[in-house]
């Protein structure tokens, strides 16, 4: 199914102008946090702020979010700053309260859009309504259902329609709170290149010094937007304190983007050279796991009174490897040149370890 879609048309705002920018903190606190938050970014020339009033946590106990009893404090930001207000929703319900509250902007969270069911949901409550609906990535890097959950709210006549890349949840949070897997917004795009695409490199990065690097990834990646929380006191937050930056580090991000303007020739080699990245991501993941069951080789080894170096052993390693190397269209020489340093310091990290 293609997309039917139009302009977010947001009032008093260029949309053809990158990056799009919506800040706000994570979550409404108090009605102080958020209009002290709001009269600082709007200072900054923040046009779209954000803050979540309805909070999906992984676990219960934590901050839910303020609900209903936030939307005043949006409302008065709106009076007093001007700027355009957002915020999660995630039922019917909350559509309904928003909508009520005067919201301009909606968007969808990433758990929410995993969950074909809720999707569903929240399009029929969405019908005949004339909002702009942003629909974060699920959790799980599924473009498909991305993409099946954006269908949903579009066949509910919602036309104003934009994406979110907020990453996604992998076992391995190395770098990041959620991996970037930047091919799959960049395929989304490709699929659907009339749609915009904020980044989220708040939920991506989940700290304050990866935000600025996100950012610049993002706008050279040829996204339209960003989406960024900011909270006028980060370490106090209740909700995602590491990743909030106060409003005048994000004026001082958004000051030193450098927004070129996009052409599908370097769109397509910064996704080529992301890719690279992730590459390499895998293989410091990967060497990092074979150096941890090299040293516990070590303890055995130990344990047997065994020799570090087991020079049969290795022979076969590197022929093995040197005749695989060959059937992937790799030169036998480089790959044993690979083994030979892969041997040397998971040698030396054995002979550490034993000598302890
Ligand atoms: C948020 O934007 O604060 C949020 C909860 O995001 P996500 O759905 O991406 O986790
Ligand atoms: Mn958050």
């Amino acid at each position: 199914m293609e997309l039917n879609l139009s302009p977010l048309n947001l009032s008093g705002i260029d949309e053809t102008k990158r990056p799009l920018v919506i800040a706000g903190p994570c979550s409404a606190e108090t009605e102080e946090q958020v209009m002290n938050t709001a009269r600082q970014l709007a200072q900054k020339g923040i046009k779209i702020f954000r803050a979540g009033v309805w909070k999906p946590r992984t676990k219960p106990g934590g901050f839910e979010g303020k609900g209903e009893e936030a939307l005043p404090w949006l409302k008065r930001v709106k009076e007093e700053t001007g700027m355009l207000t957002s915020t999660e929703v995630a039922t019917p319900k909350h559509v309904e309260c928003a909508l009520n509250a005067g919201i301009d902007l909606l968007w969808i969270g990433a758990r929410t859009s995993a969950n074909p069911f809720a999707m569903q949901e929240l399009a029929d409550s969405l019908k005949g309504i004339d909002i702009p609906v942003l629909v974060k990535n699920p959790v799980n890097p599924d473009l498909e259902l991305w993409i099946g959950a954006l269908e949903r709210i579009n066949g509910a006549g919602v036309n104003r329609l934009g994406a979110i890349h907020r990453g996604f949840s992998s076992i391995d949070q190395k770098i990041y709170r959620n991996a970037p897997m930047w091919h799959i917004p960049i395929e989304l795009h490709r699929r659907c290149p009339q749609l915009p695409i904020f980044c989220d490199p708040s939920h991506i990065g989940g700290r304050r010094d990866l935000i600025a690097p996100l950012c610049q990834q993002a706008m050279d990646m040829g996204f339209a937007g960003l989406i960024v929380e900011s909270h006028c006191n980060p370490d106090e937050a209740w909700s995602d304190a590491k990743q909030q930056v106060l409003p005048d580090v994000l004026d001082f991000i958004l000051d030193r983007l450098v927004v070129r303007e996009s052409s599908e020739l370097t769109e397509s080699l910064a996704a080529l050279r992301k890719q690279i990245d992730e590459l390499d991501n895998e293989l410091m993941n990967l060497l990092t796991k074979r150096m941890r069951v090299s040293r516990e080789i070590a303890v055995y080894k130990k344990e047997h009174n065994m020799a570090v170096v087991q020079t049969g052993r290795y022979s076969e390693i590197l022929e093995k490897r040197g005749a695989q190397g060959v059937l992937c269209g790799m030169d036998a020489d480089f790959i044993k040149k690979i083994y030979e340093a892969i041997h040397e310091e998971s040698v030396r990290q054995q002979t550490e370890l034993i000598n302890k």
